[in-house]
């Protein structure tokens, strides 16, 4: 029998028709009297921690997230936690940082359909984190659609079908099939790693996507208001322009500013490779990090969590650069440390 602690944030899963759409409503006990029989597998004791739509999940909710389960770790056996599924990606990005080698399952689910609707998935994706917790997947997952997927490397890729998520650039941890659960990896972390809470966090981290004639003047901005990291989803295997609208020479005066600055793909498969093109190099020449193969939401997520660790520019390329919980594969950080 596994003793699990279900933490309730909201989302579509918890949500019913109110005034103005769907909203969040219903209560994380509720949720968990709608689930039925348990199959004498499992204790879930429920925290109702929030109850919002994801779309207003910030820092301050990664924070108490990460710290109710910090706080409960040596009493249950694992955790899932209901989340919307809109920024669920970049909540169990940010929590794998926060919670580094963590010993215990911390499994996000949620579903695309309501669980009170006749055909809601929410069942199914709930049976499938409580499957994870069964297996003992350490660490930060997110269970959908009968999958389970490392929390840095997931990504919410469709707004209406079951399979919303997907596991970018790594393979999934396990799969459910007839014959039930097969894990592929059970993510048991090095005894050697560092145990902890880390939950200090920069929200001054902006994210563009460039675009073709990207006005270089829009970064004078940014340094304006103060943003101390800048993630770059640049084009390809990692470009930007310099014919005319220069980008290059702004990026020089940002690294001036002392701003964290790093590039990923806007491809969502693959790596990035800085050094490839005059376009990708004139980048690292700048200081500029390279993401390798991160999502874009691990990048943001570990850029917001290396500037809250450390001030000094240095030492947040070497935290980004450093491979936690198999956020970046190592082989794809060519020019990291130049
Ligand atoms: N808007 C919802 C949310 O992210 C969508 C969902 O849960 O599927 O909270």
């Amino acid at each position: 029998m596994k003793h699990v602690l279900l933490l309730s944030t909201g989302g579509t899963i918890a949500s019913m028709p109110g005034k103005g759409g769907l909203e969040p409503a219903i209560s994380g006990e509720a949720l968990l009297n709608r689930l039925g029989d348990l199959h004498g597998r499992f204790h879930v004791e429920v925290k109702q921690i929030l109850n919002l739509d994801s779309s207003n999940i910030q820092a301050e909710e990664w924070k108490l997230m990460a710290r109710t389960v910090y706080e409960n770790l040596e009493k249950y056996d694992g955790f899932i936690i209901t989340h919307g599924t809109d920024t669920m990606a970049y909540s169990a990005s940010m929590l794998s940082f926060m919670l580094p080698a963590l010993h215990k399952p911390v499994v996000f689910t949620g579903s695309q359909i309501p669980l009170d609707d006749m055909l809601t998935d929410a069942r199914n994706n709930l049976f499938c984190a409580l499957a994870a917790v069964e297996a003992g997947i350490c660490g930060v997952s997110v269970a959908f659609n009968r999958h389970i997927i490392r929390g840095c490397r997931a990504v919410k890729v469709r707004t209406m079908g079951f399979d919303a998520f997907e596991s970018v650039n790594a393979r999934y941890l396990g799969e459910i099939f007839a014959n039930g659960l097969r894990v592929y990896d059970r993510q048991e972390p090095r005894e050697d790693r560092l145990r902890g809470l880390m939950d200090s966090v920069s929200t001054d981290v902006f994210l563009l996507k460039l675009i073709p004639n990207t006005n270089p003047k829009f970064f004078d901005h940014l340094i304006q208001m103060g943003y101390r990291g800048i993630v770059l989803e640049a084009f390809g295997a990692g470009g930007m322009h310099f014919h005319r609208r220069d980008l290059v020479e702004k990026l020089n005066m940002l690294k001036d500013h002392g701003i964290v600055m790093v590039a990923c793909s806007q491809c969502l498969y693959e790596p990035s490779n800085l050094t490839i093109y005059e376009v990708g190099r004139k980048l690292l020449d700048c200081g500029v990090i390279p993401a390798g193969d991160m999502t874009t939401e691990a990048a943001v997520t570990k850029l917001m969590w290396a500037l809250g660790q450390t001030d000094d520019p240095e030492e947040v390329r070497k935290i980004f650069s450093h491979n936690f919980t198999g956020e970046i594969s190592e082989q794809t950080i060519e020019g990291a440390s130049q």
